[in-house]
């Protein structure tokens, strides 16, 4: 059966775009992907307390936030498979998408809202210590018993950065916040937090060279960027925050992309080069990444993909 809205992403955009498309009776069925580009649900399952989505005054978990797209989403008939989507033959409706799980689905319109991964540093030691004293999650690991009471380190200096850092506060005796240049990215009221936050240091000027320890990491070699004076800091774990990149592997590069790797769409719009592919959410916005601006774009998404199955003739 060729359906007639494929989503590829369950984040805010891919959930918003399936609710909006469902009420247009596109009867969508999203791919929520398994362990490809991160876990079903996107990046707030990973993060903690959401402050600035409207509608949450008091500001509610990432998780319960993706629960609940989730749920309305469905509620109105969006039908759901977890599984990686591994290829996606674009070169004409209905288009061909291959999972990993060996299905095959073909879809008139397709959304894709894959959305970005944290990138991680490129350094041998980085591979040798991951899982073992490096992550990217200090929600996710930042309790775990070898990191409390212990001093930690947090790498970057974006708003994904500080809220690592805070989060690791309860947990860690010290908490060092590891930054190449000498002025954060983050947003102000997250830096003000951080600086208002006693266990919390800042590192300008460093670089991590290379990682340390036996079996498990210990410390960390730095460079300063202006001197270049080398330095060893003690720590029991590292926390990535480094910024992402979007999940676009699976298109093989079928569709235009920015020099990122982002996914290019028209000015105000979700349409990509591909007729009939829309793209939503970080996978095509390196700027804003944000949950609204995400699932705004999945709204485009589901609105544009209606207007053009319309146009192609398509019953909806
Ligand atoms: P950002 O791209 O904003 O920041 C990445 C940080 O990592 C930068 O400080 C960058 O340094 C540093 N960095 C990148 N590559 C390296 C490297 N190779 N070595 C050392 N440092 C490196 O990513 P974030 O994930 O922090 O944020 C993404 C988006 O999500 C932003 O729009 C942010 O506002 C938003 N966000 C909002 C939150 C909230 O509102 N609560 C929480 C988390 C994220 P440099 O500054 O020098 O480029």
């Amino acid at each position: 059966m060729t359906e007639r809205c494929i989503i590829i992403g369950s984040g805010p955009a891919g959930l918003t775009a399936a609710t909006y498309a469902a009420r247009a009776n596109l009867g969508p069925f999203l791919i929520e992907g398994f362990q490809e580009g991160g876990i079903p649900g996107g990046q707030l399952m990973i993060t903690t307390t959401v402050e600035n989505f409207p509608g949450f005054p008091e500001g509610i978990s990432g998780p319960e936030l993706m629960a609940k797209m989730r749920e309305q989403a469905v509620r109105f008939g969006t039908r759901m498979n977890v599984d990686d989507v591994t290829d996606a033959d674009l070169s004409r409706s209905p288009f061909t998408i291959a999972t990993a799980n060996g299905e095959t689905y073909t879809a008139r319109a397709l959304i894709v809202a894959s959305g970005a991964i944290a990138r991680r540093l490129p350094l041998e030691s980085e591979k040798k210590f991951w899982g073992r004293g490096i992550s990217a999650c200090a929600t996710c690991d930042g309790s775990l018993p070898v990191f409390r009471n212990r001093e930690l380190a947090v790498i970057g200096g974006g708003d994904t950065a500080i809220e690592e850092a805070l989060h690791l506060t309860p947990f860690a005796s010290r908490v060092f916040l590891i930054h190449r240049r000498n002025e954060l990215r983050a947003s102000k009221v997250m830096q003000t937090r951080a600086k208002a936050n006693a266990k919390i240091q800042i590192l300008w000027n460093k670089t991590v060279e290379e990682f340390k320890g036996e079996k498990t990491l210990n410390s960390l070699k730095l460079r300063d960027t202006v001197s270049g004076e080398v330095s060893e800091l003690a720590v029991a774990g590292a926390f990535e925050a480094i910024g992402h990149i979007p999940n676009t592997g699976f298109l093989k590069g079928r569709i235009a992309t920015n020099d990122l790797g982002y996914i290019v769409t028209l000015p105000g719009s979700t349409r990509t080069n591909v007729e009939g592919v829309f793209a939503a959410g970080d996978v095509q916005d390196h700027k804003y990444r944000q949950a609204v601006t995400a699932a705004a774009s999945g709204c485009m998404a589901a609105k544009e993909a209606e207007d053009w199955l319309r146009d192609q003739g398509c019953e909806c």
